[in-house]
């Protein structure tokens, strides 16, 4: 990984970028950043997987739907992952509901998008291929897997590749571009992740 290169193709975009080792050093700084504010968490196995709801909500009011304790739209700040990362300075990501990407568009004031590098791609096409064809799917596979009743193209192969389904559960709706942060945005950044972390 080219890291300077991936942190100025960003920064030229106007992301903030910050790169940690490991996971535990990520969410140590996003501690700080989000003391005493409120905090909602975008549906992520990659936030899951370093325990940042349980640590972050030790200093600053949590919330994550994925927790039980109620959905917040428009906090301070947003936490979510993306389906792929761009190293030409992108991140995108396929939502079914909505919320996700909307939270990331418009309406908190910081937005983090965490990500290990697992979700990195050399550049846009790869990256819209990774969302549609591996992200996709494993969440499809995820959410539906074990429900036939719900069953989307993807998830009734095994997850392998998007079959482009019309499913009434397809949770394929938008798929957002990130260019570089939003006007009403006064923090957006990339916290990449020398990990491997979701799909
Ligand atoms: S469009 Fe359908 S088949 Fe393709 S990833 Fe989405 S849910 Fe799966």
């Amino acid at each position: 990984m080219e890291l300077e290169r991936i942190r100025a193709a960003f920064e030229q975009h106007g992301f903030c970028v910050k790169y940690f080792d490991n996971g535990a050093q990520a969410v140590a700084y996003l501690s700080k950043q989000t003391a005493g504010k409120t905090v909602s968490f975008g549906g992520s196995k990659t936030l899951e997987a370093l325990g940042a709801y349980e640590t972050l909500g030790k200093q600053a009011d949590v919330h994550w739907h994925w927790k039980g304790d109620g959905y917040m739209q428009t906090p301070e700040v947003y936490l979510t992952s993306a389906n792929a990362v761009s190293e030409t300075g992108e991140l995108v990501n396929i939502d079914g509901a909505g919320n996700r990407v909307s939270a990331t568009l418009y309406g908190p004031k910081e937005v983090y998008f965490v990500c290990g590098v697992n979700k990195l791609t050399p550049d846009l096409p790869s990256a819209m291929e990774r969302a549609q064809n591996i992200a996709a799917p494993k969440n499809a596979m995820r959410l539906f897997g074990d429900h036939p009743d719900k069953m989307t193209a993807c998830a009734a192969a095994g997850g392998d590749k998007c079959y482009h389904c019309n499913a009434p559960r397809s949770i394929c709706r938008a798929i957002v571009i990130h260019q570089g942060p939003m006007l009403s945005q006064e923090r957006c950044e990339l916290i990449l992740i020398g990990e491997e972390l979701g799909y």
